[in-house]
């Protein structure tokens, strides 16, 4: 696809501070600030799904935030925020996953998906899959099918292995 080449570009690979590690932190705000490519990325992701029977799309906070709901709209389904603990107000379910150093924890309102529905689930970049793998036990919970797991960005390693818990994982560009 030729747009790829172009969303790529409009990412901003930003050095940690003080570090030489080499270890690029992927940054998506400058793709959201280039028309063209936010709009061919969102495009992308919205041609894939819209024929799919997909009736909830899941973000993860805070950057699955910024390409989720345009999905949602543009697919007609509903956009469900999964987020960090404590900030819904509602009755939730918790699923814990670890990172690195140390673990985290994301949240989904239980009421905002039934039983049955067919999910995707969007954030902007995929590293060990942790988070991701957590926002597909918060579905399936609550019995919803998770159809595929979409990021912007991938690592390589993850890139080449296309699935996350048995799910298929669709990637459109890895850091440069
Ligand atoms: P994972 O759980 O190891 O797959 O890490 C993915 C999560 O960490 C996502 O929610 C990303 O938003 C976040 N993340 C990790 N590294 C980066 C980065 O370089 N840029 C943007 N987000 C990142």
């Amino acid at each position: 696809d030729p747009r790829l080449q172009a969303i790529s570009n409009a990412i901003r690979g930003v050095c940690s501070s003080g570090e030489k590690t080499g270890i690029m932190f992927q940054d998506i705000t400058t793709l959201l600030l280039d028309h063209k490519a936010f709009k061919n990325t969102v495009d992308i992701f919205v041609d894939r799904y819209k024929d799919m029977n997909i009736s909830v799309v899941a973000g993860v906070e805070a950057r699955g935030f910024m390409f989720g709901p345009t999905i949602a709209l543009a697919i007609g389904a509903k956009f469900v925020p999964l987020r960090k603990p404590k900030k819904l107000p509602g009755e939730v379910i918790a699923e814990a996953y670890e990172l690195e150093y140390g673990s985290d924890c994301l949240e989904m309102h239980v009421s905002a998906v039934e039983a049955g529905e067919r999910a995707i689930v969007i954030d902007d970049l995929v590293a060990t899959g942790g988070t991701l793998s957590a926002a597909i036990s918060l579905l399936e919970r609550v019995g919803a099918e998770v159809v595929e797991c979409a990021c912007v960005i991938g690592l390589r390693e993850v890139k080449g292995q296309r699935r996350l818990n048995g799910k298929p994982l669709y990637i459109l560009v890895e850091p440069r």
